[in-house]
């Protein structure tokens, strides 16, 4: 689905990414690690167009998104994201929210969009929510509905950048179970995340950022704990 080829990032004299590499096939769930600062919302940004890469390429399903000849917009259309916080509008209702997108920037009408967000909005358990305005609902309640709203142009890759960061311990659970869930119905899924426990047992592979390009790319239990590199070893040993 997705390849990343060598991509550049300096934010003035700080490198941020230096040759990041990797693959992402259809349906697996990619969990982005590293330390605070190591660049993974870089990276995130970069995918998703909303930072321009210095140098390299990344190809969605073919296509060479970072080529200044491809529609950006388009490229961005095809490709889900969800951030830690100030996901939603907090003046519009949970439909408005999750239909805005697809009747602004993919033009589908009215009537369509609403169909599509209630079958989405019962997958998660919140269709009974769909009149009720974000500060009504719990910080998890509102994830979903973020993840809800992603999903609206069944896009191609699903980013998730430190989805559970912000919410209450209390509340993650029930946002890493969507995650899990989505998994099981074959979302093509790149997550930033702190939770080691979920990556461990989620994800199908760990990629490991460090100072600026994959240090580690493998399954949970190759990078986590078999890497021999005392600098994998150490930054896990800080999470367990
Ligand atoms: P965290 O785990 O804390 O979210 P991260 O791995 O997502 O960290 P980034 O947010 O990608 O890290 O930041 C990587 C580096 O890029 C940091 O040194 C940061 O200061 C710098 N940086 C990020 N965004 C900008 C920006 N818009 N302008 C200048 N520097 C930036
Ligand atoms: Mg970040």
């Amino acid at each position: 689905v997705l390849q990343v080829r060598n991509i550049c990032k300096s934010y003035g004299a700080n490198h941020v990414l230096h040759g990041v590499s990797f693959d992402i096939r259809a349906h697996q769930v990619v969990a982005l690690l590293g330390p605070s600062g190591s660049g993974k919302s870089t990276l995130m940004k970069c995918i998703n167009l909303l930072e321009r890469v210095d140098d390299g390429q990344i190809m969605l399903n073919g296509t060479d998104i970072t080529d200044p000849r491809v529609d950006a917009d388009e490229s961005r259309a095809r490709i889900g994201v969800v951030f830690q916080q100030f996901n939603l509008f907090p003046h519009m209702t949970v439909l408005r929210n999750v239909t805005l997108g697809a009747i602004k920037v993919h033009h589908w009408n009215r009537h369509d969009a609403e169909a599509k967000a209630h079958v989405l909005l019962k997958r998660i358990g919140m269709d009974g929510k769909a009149d009720s305005y974000p500060d009504q609902l719990s910080g998890g309640q509102q994830q979903r509905v973020a993840i809800a709203r992603a999903l609206m142009a069944d896009p191609e890759l699903l980013l998730l950048d430190e989805i559970t960061s912000a919410l209450d311990p209390m509340l993650v659970g029930e946002v890493l179970e969507l995650v899990t869930e989505l998994k099981t119905q074959g979302t093509t899924i790149l997550m930033a995340t702190h939770e080691m426990e979920f990556a461990h047992h989620a994800a199908d592979r760990v990629l490991l950022l460090r100072n600026g390009s994959i240090a580690e790319d493998g399954t949970p239990c190759e990078v986590m704990d078999e890497s021999q590199d005392p600098a994998t070893q150490d930054f896990f040993a800080h999470f367990r």
